[in-house]
């Protein structure tokens, strides 16, 4: 077979056979297929899309492109979940502690950030000591004994998925359907889990514009999931301002902290939940109603709180942050953007305030970019608010950069105030199961 041919016949509209499909995998994994010809092969998938039965054959590859976990020994109390990618969501903090510390296993591989969006195992590694690279004797033990563990892909988990993550992230194919499928249920296959919940986001910060693209994507995931006999179901959710007031990877774990300590609410706690609760449900088999009651006591008894202080200290992380936030990362540099008029916060685009802090050091530009842990946005005022002439919309924060001009008047712009107040959508559109 020839890379060349295999791009071409996508660019064409063709359907690729398993066997190409393995071909590329592999030769990708070995190094014998070079990056730009992987690239192109991507983009050729964004234009011309791919049918079931080849997504289905791309994600069973990057699921058998490396070693499997085998989760057998947690008597089906696996438990995973995924986001799509979102502007400041911190989820992944909050509800993995709550899930295991009501007896829910959460073994859990995460990604870095993807363009304009964070990636949890980035958020992680903000933690002085916090090892997002354990051996996988390791990494099933303490989901065994904590209950949780969260690391990233190591080399032999998904290798495919790592380098076209990666390569995707640089390269403007991460918004595909067929892409995003096979990423996101080849890692969760080999993860091991029996139990998986989705999160789903469509709006102007998520990879899916919109609820239609939002809810295909969910269902094809569910299906894929079903078929491989996954519990699972996804919720599909607004992603049209970020989640939370913190963006960046220090600013996160810290707002994610003070959900658990109840000191948060609002969305970011709103989702939380309902993610933990759909976490439980499929897990142990539980009304709904019953989960969502355990979850809330989780969070007022502190149980999660002490939950998370136990896993990021088994994982090596140094937790004293949590009674301390400010010792965490405190950045070099800070900056205000500030409102120019009177009235309601009617939009905040998340895609630029995710992009935003991409600038301020949170993100990469390039794949071997190093991130600035400390960097960041806080938005101080929320959509809805309102707001008078010279209030302080957001705070900025970087140690790699002190010239926030450009950045304060790209946020400024993306900070829209009106007269009326705005309209506002549901936070969970619905549940695909
Ligand atoms: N998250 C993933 O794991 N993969 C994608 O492609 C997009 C979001």
């Amino acid at each position: 077979m020839r890379m060349y041919d295999i791009i071409e016949k996508k660019r064409n509209g063709e359907e690729l056979t398993t066997a190409e499909i393995n071909w590329f995998l592999d030769g990708y994994v070995d190094g014998s297929i070079p990056d730009y010809q992987v690239s192109a092969l991507c983009m050729a998938i964004y234009f011309k899309g791919m049918s079931d039965r080849e997504i289905t054959d791309l994600t069973i590859g990057i699921e058998n492109s490396g070693e499997n976990v085998d989760l057998s020994d947690l008597n089906g109390l696996a438990v995973d979940k995924h986001s799509t990618g979102g502007v400041g969501d911190k989820t992944t903090l909050i509800v993995a502690p709550i899930v295991a510390s009501l007896g829910g296993k959460v073994a859990k591989m995460s990604g870095r950030g993807l363009g304009h969006t964070g990636g949890t195992v980035d958020k992680l590694e903000s933690i002085k000591g916090y090892n997002t690279s354990l051996s996988r004797e390791d990494f099933i033990n303490q989901v065994k004994n904590v209950g949780i563990a969260v690391i990233g892909q190591s080399g032999n988990l998904t290798p495919a998925d790592k380098k076209l993550y990666a390569l995707r992230d640089v390269t403007a194919t991460v918004d595909s359907i067929p892409l995003i499928v096979s990423s996101i249920m080849g890692k969760k296959l080999a993860a091991g889990a029996n139990s998986i919940v989705l999160d789903v986001k469509y709006g102007s910060g998520a990879f899916m514009k919109t609820k239609e693209d939002a809810v295909v994507l969910a269902e094809k995931m569910v299906k894929i999931g079903k078929m491989c006999n996954k519990k699972i179901s996804a919720l599909v959710t607004n992603m049209d301002i970020p989640l939370g007031c913190a963006v960046g990877n220090a600013l996160e774990v810290k707002e994610a902290v003070s959900v658990l300590k109840g000191e948060t609410k609002g969305e970011l706690s709103e989702i939380s939940v309902a993610l933990a609760t759909e976490m439980l449900s499929l897990c142990f088999g539980i009304p709904s109603e019953t989960a969502r009651l355990k979850v809330l006591d989780a969070i007022d008894s502190k149980s999660a709180l002490n939950k998370f202080r136990e896993w990021i200290t088994a994982q090596g992380g140094n937790a004293d942050f949590i009674d301390n936030p400010q010792l965490m990362c405190p950045p070099k540099f800070e900056s205000a953007v500030v409102a120019n008029k009177s009235g309601y916060i009617s939009k905040i685009n998340a895609e630029e305030i995710g992009k935003c802090a991409v600038m301020l050091g949170a993100g990469r530009e390039k794949k071997d970019d190093l991130i600035d842990f400390s960097a960041g946005i806080i938005l101080e005022k929320q959509f809805g608010e309102y707001v008078k002439k010279g209030n302080v919309l957001a705070r900025l924060y970087s140690s790699v950069t002190d010239d926030f001009r450009n950045i304060e008047s790209r946020m400024a712009e993306n900070i829209e105030i009106s007269e009326n107040p705005p309209e506002t959508e549901p936070l969970i559109f619905k549940t695909v199961k």
